[in-house]
């Protein structure tokens, strides 16, 4: 893959470990790097950074990474959009939560709203498992998950274009038919089944 990726905090561009930036600021090995993140980098979320964070113990953090490794490499888009997360002003956190429901908190919901954009908080339910599917009997995995919750409420948080439209053809709301489509491009890309619902609602997939 032709792909470079931009770690923003080191200020270079990386190739060769394309993913080695997403997690530095809670890797021990660049500590002495962040004077900011104090000694309990974990809970201190910086909000004028310029990353993706993954948080969590080292094997939580390393199992995202491969996640969002493999969801980003899936597909040009998806790299592309990875990309613009990581070189924003904004922040974008992943970590898993006991709750049931995945989901992607908004810092600042007007900003998500009205063009300017914010940080966000992905988290990815640890109860996902083998077999789980959606209403439409389409598979339901941490990486479809990852690209549902970070490359596109993430995505358009990041952008300041999370709407709260509803498609008046499909009943459902914009932003998850795009999160929906998201999910369908790394879906295609490795060989898992369509997502056609969201909320038991077929999903308008055509626009
Ligand atoms: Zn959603």
């Amino acid at each position: 893959m032709q792909a470079r990726y931009y770690d923003p905090v080191i200020g270079r561009f990386l190739s060769n470990d394309p993913m080695s930036f997403v997690d530095s600021k809670y890797d021990t090995r660049y500590f002495t790097r962040y004077s900011y993140a104090g000694n309990d980098p974990v809970n201190h979320f910086d909000p004028d950074g310029r990353k993706v964070e993954f948080v969590g113990t080292k094997a939580e953090r390393e199992k995202i990474r491969t996640v969002v490794s493999a969801v980003v490499k899936s597909d040009p888009k998806l790299t592309t959009r990875f990309n613009e997360l990581v070189r924003s002003e904004h922040t974008h956190r992943v970590e898993y939560t006991n709750g049931t429901v995945s989901t992607t908190g908004i810092v600042n919901s007007d900003n998500a709203r009205n063009g300017e954009g914010t940080s966000t908080v992905v988290k990815i339910s640890r109860s996902i498992g083998p077999g789980d599917t959606y209403s439409d009997d389409s598979p339901r995995t941490e990486a479809t998950v990852v690209a549902h919750e970070l490359l596109s409420h993430s995505y358009d948080a990041d952008k300041g274009v999370l709407s709260d439209d509803v498609n008046p053809k499909s009943d459902v709301k914009v932003r998850e038919e795009r999160a929906v489509k998201t999910e369908n491009i790394f879906r295609e890309a490795v060989g898992l089944e369509e997502r056609t619902e969201y909320g038991g609602k077929k999903v308008d997939l055509d626009e």
